[in-house]
């Protein structure tokens, strides 16, 4: 995942709820994109299938080719950044004093495709962990 050893940083940087949001349009962003990609590999895939000449074929069918490729990652992105996002948002809230997103990360560890945040609660100091 892109933000292993970055999280922890990036969390206490601007706090979670900044994190969170800027998570949200990035993920928003990637969709957007990704819709762009997606009309224009359209587009040259039209023109493809009017065989106007080889050229032009061989041109529009890589560009359609490549378009709708990185339309389709964008997507992925965005669902993978959106979800990851949600996930630790749900477990963002203190069960002692109920504040949401209100948490600096004490440290992290990385095991076998997993990330464990330990946090601590900005108002109460109550700990606990995130996963990923
Ligand atoms: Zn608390």
């Amino acid at each position: 995942m892109r933000w292993s050893g970055n999280l922890m940083r990036e969390i206490n940087g601007d706090g979670f709820r900044r994190w969170y949001e800027r998570q949200l349009i990035g993920g928003f962003s990637f969709i957007a994109l990704g819709l762009l990609l997606i009309v224009a590999g359209a587009a040259f895939l039209e023109v493809w299938l009017g065989h106007e000449s080889a050229t032009v074929d061989l041109l529009s069918a890589g560009l359609a080719f490549v378009s709708l490729g990185s339309g389709g990652y964008c997507w992925v992105k965005a669902a993978e950044t959106i979800g990851a996002a949600e996930h630790l948002a749900q477990q963002a809230v203190c069960a002692s004093c109920k504040a949401y997103g209100r948490i600096t990360c004490q440290s992290e560890r990385h095991e076998r495709g997993s990330l464990t945040l330990f946090v601590q609660c900005i108002r109460c100091n109550h700990p606990w962990s995130l996963t990923l």
